[in-house]
C-alpha cells in the first residue's frame, strides 16, 4: 500500500490540530445544546470518531450511508441513500459531518434532504475543503483544512475502497489510476 503513495499532503499531526480546533469551535457554539452529529459513511467515519472526542458537550451520533453516481474520482451530485438516519431529527441541532467537500453537489443535496425534516438548526462540518472545484455554493460552518485540487486518500478517504486506514492524507501515484 505504501508503494502506491506519491506524497503526504496533510500529515497526521496537522489533521489532529485541525480536529481539535473544530471540536473547540463546536463546543463554544453549542453551549447548552446537545448537537446531533450525522456522519456521512463511509469516508467521514475516521474524522467523526476523532471529532466527537474533541467536543466537550453531550453529543448524539448518527450515520447516513450514501453513494453518489459518477466515476470513482468525480461525483455527479446525484446521491442514492443506502441507509437513512436512525431517528427523527425534528427540533434537533444537527451537524452534517463530511470528509471532504469538492464540487459541493453532495453536501448541497444532503442539506436540502435534511432541511425538510425540520431540525432546529442545520450546520455543516468538513475536514477537507477543495474550494477551487466548487460547482454549487454551499455554506460551510466548520472547515478543517483547505487543500488544492488533488484527489486524496487516507484518514477515511478511499480510492476503490482502499487506503482509508492511512493516518495521513495522501496523493497517490499516477500509475495507481493507470492500472485501474
Ligand atoms: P462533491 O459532491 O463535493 O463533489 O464530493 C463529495 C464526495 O466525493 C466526498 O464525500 C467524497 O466521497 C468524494 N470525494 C471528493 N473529492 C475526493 C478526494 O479527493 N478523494 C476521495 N477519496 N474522495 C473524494
Amino acid at each position: 500500500m505504501m508503494d502506491d503513495i506519491d506524497r503526504v499532503l496533510v500529515g497526521a499531526e496537522e489533521i489532529q490540530t485541525a480536529v481539535r480546533r473544530l471540536g473547540q469551535e463546536i463546543t463554544r457554539d453549542y453551549q447548552g445544546k446537545e448537537p446531533y452529529l450525522v456522519g456521512i459513511l463511509k469516508g467521514a467515519v475516521v474524522f467523526l470518531s476523532d471529532l466527537v472526542r474533541a467536543i466537550e458537550l453531550p453529543v448524539a451520533l448518527d450515520f447516513m450511508a450514501i453513494s453518489s453516481y459518477g466515476t470513482s474520482r468525480q461525483s455527479t451530485g446525484i446521491v442514492k441513500i443506502n441507509s437513512d438516519l436512525g431517528q427523527n431529527i425534528q427540533g434537533m441541532d444537527v451537524i452534517i459531518v463530511e470528509d471532504i467537500v469538492d464540487t459541493g453537489l453532495t453536501l448541497a443535496y444532503l442539506k436540502d434532504l435534511l432541511h425538510v425534516r425540520e431540525p432546529r438548526s442545520l450546520a455543516t462540518c468538513t475536514l477537507l475543503n477543495k474550494p477551487s472545484r466548487r460547482k454549487l455554493e454551499v455554506h460551510l460552518d466548520y472547515v478543517g483544512i483547505e487543500i488544492p485540487n488533488e484527489f486524496v486518500v487516507g484518514y477515511g478517504l478511499d480510492y476503490g475502497e482502499k487506503y482509508r486506514n492511512l493516518p495521513d492524507i495522501c496523493v497517490l501515484r499516477e500509475r495507481v489510476y493507470a492500472n485501474a
